[in-house]
């Protein structure tokens, strides 16, 4: 039913909509007159009320001839659906007019953010700022560690504001640049122009504000800047790798006024998501990318930061077109830890078969061969084992790599040793000291 819920409201609502703030929702109760909806947050859920509920009791009243009344609840609503798409369409690029001087990037916009939960909430804030509500979330305060994709999504509510609203005067500017900008204004007396630059425009998109932290003559203009806008009405989004009581350098006033509005973090992707981001990348650069390899790239690339892991396909697709290969996992096996710069390096079939053949002082030779004595079998699951959890090769790959094993022979000694890891101490043991010795 909430299938046929969600084509309903595709009919009254448009996409991004019904992906932001129908989808997240759960059906948790349906009774004969009440239908209970379950929002992530009180802030979905207020959302939702204001903007949605009128259209959602229209949708099971008349979309599904349910005569019940909706209510929303909020809770520890099971994280929504991870990733809202895999494959995605091809990119798009901002097409309406951006003057310059807003600093906007035209990349960073919502149709190139992949949204999953670990971005969803500040996903959600900024699309509700970008309808043009200042008043409501403000200001919006967005954190996050490193790469995760403030900046893009900051700017994305720019951007469609300058697309909805092409007359309002959007701003981007970093912390950095503020301070530079008013170190020189202050030494060529120019401060008074400095300061209406900041002072009139509709929307102020500060990123990195956690560099203010300890440099008291920009925070004391930020500050004026910062309440002037405030009081005028105008939409201020901030970012910073902090939330505003984590920065304590930065003076009271100034985180306080911070969490008048609405934080929102953003935390670091799931492999899932890393996966549709690579994917969505892949579109954009126009890179043939197999889903398959969307997905080892996303499990073996060892970084969180998404600037990174994009980084990381730039470059294997650059290895790939100068040795004219094709990407393909084999390809990325091969060349992807040359290019990380990862503590945690990449696992290949070599490391793992030393680590089992060093550790039991055993002959590749013999876990070759037909010999089934114990010192010889244990081994040789072990290293079976291995190679299947920690690499993406299939059965068929490693019975290969064994002396010719047929595929079900491969599977029973990685389900024997399975099982054995459920029960046995030594077994434990053994496999722990290996996959740590395999990252050491
Ligand atoms: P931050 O400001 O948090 O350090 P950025 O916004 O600069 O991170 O993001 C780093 C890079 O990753 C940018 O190229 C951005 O476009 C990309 N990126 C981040 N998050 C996503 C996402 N959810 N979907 C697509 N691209 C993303
Ligand atoms: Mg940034």
């Amino acid at each position: 039913i909430w299938e046929e819920v969600l084509k309903e409201a595709k009919k009254h609502c448009s996409d991004d909509v019904v992906s932001t703030w129908i989808k997240p929702l759960q059906m948790v109760e349906v009774r004969g007159d009440l239908i209970t909806l379950q929002a992530p947050n009180k802030f979905y859920k207020n959302w939702v009320e204001e903007k949605y509920l009128d259209t959602l009791k229209k949708i099971f009243n008349e979309g599904l001839s349910i005569d019940a009344d909706v209510l929303i609840i909020t809770g520890d609503a099971p994280k929504a659906q991870a990733v809202s798409q895999i494959a995605s369409p091809s990119a798009a690029v901002a097409d309406y007019k951006i003057p310059a001087s807003s600093n906007l990037n035209r990349d960073y916009i919502f149709e190139n953010f992949v949204v999953g939960s670990s971005n969803q909430f500040s996903h959600a804030a900024c699309l509700a700022v970008s309808e043009g509500h200042f008043q409501k979330y403000n200001p919006l305060f967005i954190y996050g560690g490193v790469g995760l994709g403030k900046t893009h999504l900051m700017q994305a509510a720019g951007n469609r504001i300058m697309e909805r609203f092409p007359k309002l005067k959007v701003l981007y500017i970093t912390s950095e640049t503020f301070t530079n900008e008013m170190i020189q204004s202050l030494k060529t007396k120019k401060m008074d122009e400095f300061r209406s630059k900041y002072r009139n425009i509709d929307m102020l998109l500060f990123d990195d504000v956690q560099f203010l932290a300890g440099k008291q003559r920009s925070t004391e203009e930020f500050f004026y800047t910062f309440n002037t806008l405030y009081e005028s009405q105008k939409q201020i989004i901030l970012t910073s790798d902090k939330t505003p009581s984590e920065i304590p350098e930065l003076e009271e006033r100034m985180r306080s006024r911070f969490a008048w509005g609405l934080i929102a973090d953003i935390q670091a992707p799931s492999t899932e998501e890393k996966a549709a981001i690579i994917m969505k990348r892949a579109d954009i650069m126009n890179l043939k990318l197999s889903d398959e390899l969307g997905i080892f790239l996303a499990e073996n690339i060892k970084t969180e930061n998404i600037r990174e892991l994009i980084g990381a396909l730039v470059r294997l697709s650059a290895y790939a077109s100068f040795h004219n290969e094709p990407l393909s996992i084999a390809l990325a096996r091969k060349s992807l830890d040359k290019f990380l710069v990862r503590k945690d390096k990449m696992v290949t079939e070599e490391n793992i078969i030393d680590a089992v053949t060093g550790y039991f002082n055993v002959k590749m030779s013999d876990l070759k061969s037909k010999k089934r004595t114990k010192s010889i079998s244990l081994p040789r699951q072990v290293a079976m084992y291995i190679l299947r959890s920690k690499l993406n090769i299939s059965l068929q790959e490693v019975g290969e790599l064994f002396g010719g094993r047929d595929h079900s022979t491969v599977l029973h000694s990685v389900q024997s040793i399975e099982k054995k890891c459920r029960d046995d101490k030594e077994i434990q043991e053994i496999i722990a000291t290996l996959e740590k010795s395999l990252y050491s």
